[in-house]
Formats: C-alpha cells, sequence, structure tokens
C-alpha cells in the first residue's frame, strides 16, 4: 500500500472538506484579484452548516460540490470573491431552511441577489417542471442577466454536475447531458468559454454514446506517435527562426476534442482515418510590448509563409476584428511536411488567456488588481446590448442557438406568443392545420409578421402567424399542392373522400328526380348512354358531376335521352376528342387526392420496426423516427409521444437533442433486443475511380458475398469518376459496417460509408 492509499482511504470527510476549500482558497490567493479571505471563509462556514450531514448521490458530503463549483468559477472563469461565495452559497436557499433575506443580512445585498437568481432558475427555466423551448431560453436570455455571474455560476454548477453525473440515474444523465450540449455549450461558447465549452460537450458526448467516445480516444492515443513526429517536423523550423529573432513564444500542438473530431466524421461522412487537421498548431508569444501585439502577430505569420506553403483562403484576422465574444487570434493554413494541411493559431499571452477562460480572464491586465464590479459591469453591458438590440445581427447567437440550430424544425408563434414547431418548408397552411382542424379548413389567408400573404407562403424560424378563416370555405383538391405536413396532407384528402362522396350521393338523387320527372327509367341502357355521352368510366363519376353541377340534368340532358337519332356514334366520338382534356384532369385529382406513395412506405417500415425493441418498464408500442432512422445496433433513445407511443431516435440526432432538452421526462432509454428477422433500410455512400465492370463488381459484393437485399442504387458516372448510393436492407449496424468495409476492398472503390439519407 503506498502513501496515497493511505491518504485517501483513511481520510475522514471533515479533512476532505477542509482539504478542498483550502485549494480554493489556494487558487483565489493565486488570482489577481483582492484578497478577500474572510467574506470566502465565512460564506464556507455558512454553506457547510447549512448543507451539514447532506450526502450527494455519490455518498460525498454534500458540501463538496459548491466547493467544486466555486473552484471552476474561480479558476477557469477567473471571477472573484462575490462570485465565490455566491457560488460557495448557490444551493442554499434551494435546499435548506435559509432564505434569501438570511443571506442578504449575512452577506449584503449583491451576494444575496445572485444567489436568488440562481434558486430561480433552479426549478423554473433549466428545471424538469418547464421545457426549455426556445422561447424560454430567449426569456431567460432577455430578462435574467440583470447580473451576468448568475448565468457564468449556472454554467460552472452544470460543469461540475457533468464531471460527477456518473451517480446519476441513467434516464437523468440523457436528460442532463442532451440539455448541456443543447443550451450550456452554446452559450459558454457565445461567453467565450472555450475550455468549458469543449469540456462540456465532450462529457455530454461520453454520456450519449460511451462506445463511440471510447474508440475515438484510442484512436487519438493510438496516432500519438506519428502526431508527434509530424508535429516536430513541422515546428523545428518555425522555433528555429522565432528564436533567431529573440521571440519569447511557446509552440505546441492541440488535438481536436473528442467531440468535434466526432462531429467532423458526422457531417462530412469520414471515419476518424480521414481526418487530417486532428490537431491544430499554436504558437503563443509574449510581446515585448502590448502596443505591438497586433503587428508580432503578423510577423510570425509571414515568418511562417516564408517556409511553407499557404493556403490563401484560410486566412482568419480575430486581431483586427475580433469574434463577438472576445476571441482574437490569427489563423493560417499552411501545406504541412506530409502534403497536408496544417492550421496555425497564433496567440499573445492574453489573447490565448482570453480565448481558453473568456472575457474575466481579461480583467487582470488591467491595472495590476482587477476590479471586479466596474469590469463586470461593463461586460454586463456588452451582453446584454446584443440582447436587448433588436437588430438581427446582433440577435444572431439567439438566432443561431435557440432557432436556426435545427435545420429541420422551425419554431413561429400565435398571435398570442405560443410557440409552435413545424418541419422546415411548413407553409401558413400547415400552421393552420397544425393549430385545428376547422383553422385548416376555413383558411383563407394569413398574416406573417402582420403582412398578408397568400396560405402557401412558406414560414420561417421566429415568424409570428395569425390565420384569417371564413366559415364558408372547404379546402380544395389544389391546397394539396401546398401544404408539407403530413397532419395537413391527411386533413385535406380526409375532407376531400368527405365531400366527394356527399356530391355522389346529392348526384345521383339528382339524376333520379329527373329521370322520374320525364318518366325515363335508369337502366343499362341507359346509363351507358349517359357514360359514352360525357365520356367518363363509372356512374359514381356521373353522379359526382351532377352532384357539383358540373352536368346540368337540363333539357339538353332529356333530348339527348329521348333522341334515338343515328348520329349518335358520331356524337360520342366527337365528344371522345373535344372532352379529353377534361378527363385527364380528372385523372390529376384522383392521383392528388390518393395519399403519398412515399409516406406509405413510412408507414411500412413504422410498422416493421414495432416491437423490435425492449425497454426496462416493459414493452410499449415503438416506432422508428422518419428523421434520423435508427437502425439495429445505433445508440438510441426513446421519446414518449403525446399518444404514449415510443418513438425511437438515434442519440445523435438534432431533432432527439432538442427533446431531451425540453422534454427530458419523457425521454427513456432504449435498447435494441436480440433479433434478426427484421431489416432496416440503411444508404451507403460509395465514392471511387470509373472502370469496366465497377459496378457489377459492387452490386456483387453487396447481394452475393453478404446475402443483403438491395432496395435502391443510384450511381452516376462523370470524368471518370462515380458516386453512388446505395439503399439495402440490413439488420443492424455490424451488417452496415461489414458491407462498407467489403466495398473498400474493392480495387476501384475509394470511400464507402453509411449517411443519413
Ligand atoms: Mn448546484
Amino acid at each position: 500500500m503506498n502513501m496515497n492509499e493511505i491518504m485517501t482511504t483513511n481520510i475522514s470527510d471533515e479533512q476532505l472538506i477542509e482539504r478542498e476549500f483550502n485549494a480554493l482558497l489556494e487558487d483565489y490567493l493565486n488570482s489577481n484579484h483582492r484578497k478577500k479571505v474572510d467574506i470566502i471563509k465565512k460564506a464556507f462556514n455558512f454553506a457547510k452548516e447549512a448543507h451539514k450531514g447532506i450526502k450527494r448521490r455519490s455518498g460525498e458530503p454534500y458540501i463538496l460540490h459548491p466547493i467544486a463549483v466555486a473552484r471552476i468559477v474561480c479558476r477557469d472563469i477567473g471571477l472573484g470573491s462575490t462570485s465565490i461565495c455566491s457560488a460557495l452559497l448557490h444551493d442554499v436557499v434551494e435546499d435548506t431552511d435559509y432564505t434569501e433575506e438570511d443571506i442578504k443580512a449575512l452577506f449584503g445585498e449583491k451576494i444575496a441577489q445572485i444567489v436568488g437568481g440562481l434558486t430561480k432558475i433552479s426549478g423554473g427555466i433549466f428545471g424538469d417542471k418547464a421545457s426549455a423551448q426556445a422561447e424560454n431560453f430567449k426569456k431567460l436570455l432577455l430578462t435574467m442577466p440583470e447580473d451576468i455571474r448568475v448565468i457564468l455560476i449556472k454554467i460552472a454548477d452544470r460543469l461540475h454536475n457533468m464531471r460527477t453525473l456518473g451517480s446519476m440515474l441513467p434516464s437523468k444523465q440523457y436528460k442532463i447531458a442532451g440539455e448541456t450540449l443543447y443550451i450550456y455549450a452554446p452559450l459558454a461558447h457565445r461567453l467565450g468559454l472555450f475550455a468549458i465549452k469543449t469540456e462540456l460537450e465532450d462529457l455530454s458526448f461520453k454520456y450519449e454514446h460511451p462506445d463511440t467516445y471510447e474508440e475515438i480516444s484510442e484512436k487519438v492515443a493510438a496516432s500519438e506517435e506519428d502526431r508527434i513526429k509530424l508535429f516536430r517536423h513541422f515546428a523545428t523550423p518555425i522555433s528555429d527562426k522565432l528564436k533567431a529573432l529573440g521571440i519569447d513564444f511557446e509552440i505546441k500542438a492541440r488535438v481536436k476534442s473528442i467531440y468535434s473530431i466526432w462531429n467532423k466524421m458526422q457531417v462530412k461522412n469520414i471515419p476518424f482515418e480521414e481526418i487530417y487537421d486532428l490537431f491544430a498548431v499554436r504558437i503563443i508569444f509574449k510581446p515585448s510590448d502590448y502596443a505591438n501585439e497586433k503587428s508580432d502577430c503578423w510577423k510570425i505569420y509571414s515568418l511562417i509563409t516564408d517556409i511553407y506553403k499557404l493556403h490563401p483562403e484560410r486566412i482568419r484576422d480575430w486581431v483586427s476584428r475580433p469574434k463577438a465574444n472576445g476571441y482574437r487570434a490569427l489563423h493560417l493554413t499552411v501545406m504541412g511536411p506530409d502534403g497536408n494541411w496544417i492550421e496555425v493559431q497564433i496567440r499573445s499571452e492574453k489573447m490565448d488567456d482570453v480565448a481558453e477562460r473568456g472575457f474575466a480572464a481579461h480583467w487582470k491586465y488591467k491595472n495590476g488588481e482587477a476590479d471586479e464590479e466596474s469590469e463586470l459591469d461593463k461586460w454586463i453591458k456588452t451582453i446584454q446590448e446584443i440582447l436587448e438590440n433588436p437588430e438581427p445581427n446582433a440577435l444572431d447567437f439567439l438566432d443561431t442557438i435557440k432557432l436556426n440550430l435545427f435545420a429541420s424544425e422551425i419554431f413561429v408563434f400565435t398571435p398570442k406568443g405560443d410557440l409552435r414547431t413545424l418541419p422546415n418548408g411548413a407553409t401558413a397552411l400547415d400552421f393552420a392545420f397544425d393549430l385545428h382542424t376547422n383553422i385548416g379548413s376555413q383558411a383563407i389567408a394569413a398574416k406573417v409578421n402582420h403582412k398578408l400573404v397568400p396560405l402557401s407562403h412558406q414560414l420561417q424560424s421566429g415568424d409570428q402567424v395569425e390565420i384569417l378563416t371564413s366559415k364558408n370555405n372547404t379546402p380544395s383538391a389544389d391546397r394539396l399542392a401546398y401544404v408539407n405536413t403530413a397532419k395537413a396532407k391527411t386533413k385535406i384528402i380526409a375532407f376531400l373522400r368527405k365531400e366527394r362522396r356527399s356530391r355522389i350521393s346529392r348526384g345521383e338523387k339528382m339524376l333520379k328526380t329527373f329521370l322520374e320527372k320525364n318518366e325515363l327509367i335508369f337502366d343499362t341502357t341507359l346509363l351507358n348512354k349517359l357514360l359514352n355521352h360525357y365520356c367518363l368510366k363509372k356512374k359514381e363519376d356521373l353522379f359526382l358531376k351532377i352532384g357539383r353541377e358540373e352536368i346540368e340534368t337540363d333539357e339538353t340532358m332529356r333530348k339527348l335521352l329521348k333522341d334515338k337519332g343515328e348520329n349518335l356514334l358520331m356524337k360520342y366520338f366527337k365528344m371522345a376528342v373535344g372532352r379529353k382534356g377534361d378527363n385527364n384532369s380528372n385523372n390529376n385529382a384522383e392521383t392528388k387526392e390518393s395519399p403519398n406513395p412515399k409516406d406509405k412506405n413510412a408507414h411500412v417500415i413504422d410498422r416493421k420496426a414495432t416491437y423490435i425493441l425492449r425497454e426496462q418498464n416493459g414493452v410499449k408500442n415503438y416506432s422508428i423516427a422518419a428523421c434520423c432512422k435508427p437502425i439495429a445496433g445505433d445508440d438510441v433513445l426513446g421519446y414518449i409521444n403525446e399518444n404514449e407511443n415510443v418513438i425511437v431516435h438515434k442519440r445523435s440526432c438534432q431533432v432527439a437533442t432538442k427533446l431531451k432538452s425540453s422534454f427530458g421526462p419523457r425521454i427513456i432509454s432504449t435498447k435494441w433486443a436480440d433479433h434478426n428477422e427484421i431489416s432496416f433500410s440503411a444508404t451507403i455512400e460509395i465514392k471511387g475511380i470509373d472502370g469496366v465492370g465497377v459496378l457489377n463488381k459492387i452490386t456483387s459484393v453487396i447481394s452475393d458475398n453478404m446475402a443483403v437485399n438491395i432496395k435502391n442504387i443510384i450511381i452516376n458516372v462523370s470524368d471518370g469518376i462515380f458516386d453512388g448510393k446505395i439503399t439495402i436492407m440490413v439488420h443492424d449496424v455490424q451488417e452496415v459496417e461489414k458491407l462498407c468495409y467489403s466495398l473498400k476492398q474493392l480495387p476501384n472503390v475509394k470511400s464507402a460509408n453509411r449517411i443519413n439519407e
């Protein structure tokens, strides 16, 4: 047994608490803030007393959590004593009998206000009860940051909860991980907390895709040796030149985070091995004088481009024009010694600190000691200006986070401000049907952002939509052309069918009354005469035309039926030619009224997938989400919809990510049952060089070697290169992977990867 083990096994809770608190104090004393140790000690003692005897799920004393949050606030965000105290006290009002008033009496107005703000959002906007829908998020950001420290401490709180997520219930893990990826990571990014953002993303990813996370980590580790070699080879000539110029610098390789590697693999549909920019080179220099910071960056730039070939389209000057979150650096991409492009980031020490820890870190450069209050005020002002400014550019961050993050969905508002979610491409008429079938049926026009538009108008995220209706209006077949949601389509089709049926019976009655009046008998001869005359096939078509008053039961019809003339045959031919167009348009209406064959297909897949999954709480009715179409073996989760059916999404699906954060309690974990009788469709993208018999080889690999069925195959060949998509029926992920592997063994095939359709 070594010393460490003795220490950790025998340490008492009290000693553990002391040790962690002392570490916090040490971080604080090493910062450039004023040394207000007394108030921090006071907050610590008070919180320790308040949470006394309470343990976290992990079995640790509760107080270790606020201490850890305070350390993040101090060390990773760079905040001072007011924030450290607030972090230590952040759960006191929420979890103990003490009130905000008590905090105010002991620690003053400011700290009480921050703790109050944190309490308010703990069970509210970010909590279980309320959904974190886009609108709520906007409200939060617009109304809450009277003090931005509330949000910063909340982010620190979330980071610590993510670090200790392992001891939570699995169902909570999904909700928290999903919410973190949806709200906290983008928020941290926006606030310039790059290191925290990266850690939040990696932790969320680790819980959502444990196997993939492990796999990528291993591959990163396995490729380290090669990477170090390449980096040395690349960096040595730069280092030598920088040294010769007498610049004080550090040069290092920054490996991409696991999450961003995975993201790139997803976006570009490439395997790990094809990511060439696994690392970037970072040069951090200490300028002799901060006044020369900018010119020093360009000096280093020109030195590098003397050695390596520059990619002219990939220069990013965030020194002259910093990003909105304060990020400053000069980025360039050059051709590395192995022929791959390498990104180089040039930053001064100050720029680097801001880049990693956000604005707060920047204060210490002001005048030795930072005045937290006044510096924070400036920052809050900037953020609030961004939030309050209605200009589209200033609001881009709200838009990108809450509105356009999920390209497959749009968020629109009713005149009363209620939020509705619709698929991308939805029209005003889709929105009307989404509100209510009657509104959809009676809709005549819409007002989008108070402007009158036709019902076919395509909606954008953030639109406010009002539907104008008329009681006398009924949907016509042409309206099918301007709806894009299944709900609206089904409703219109159902309405048209109903209308058709009632017109048919009306027409039948009208014809019979007419015949009775004229003493004619409705027999086969008479019917055929009418059908021939009007070029119709079935009696229902005749009744329909009469019911719709397109054919009139009048003198002309009477004459036709009474007339026994020889010209009838001639007449028939004339009519047949003359009515041809009519007949066609009739056929068109027929096709429009039948449901879209694509939709039908989707249902078949749904039904097939039913019952294939098993969940801890017993078997429910499952279906496969149409957005991401997971197949057996994918990391999945279940979402219980309004009808208590479970929709199975890929965990990586963007729609699922939003559902997780909005409807956490409706998310359940699902596992694939062992099975092999059910098939899923999966699409493989294949690229390569054209040659004799290539297509033959590909199809034979698929059908002969693998015994899977090809559903669809499209291959385009141009300039000697082919590029194709093959949709196949498989049983699980392994089968697709095996198949991709076999395809890649073919001499002409360059890549074969599963893609989302
Ligand atoms: Mn907490």
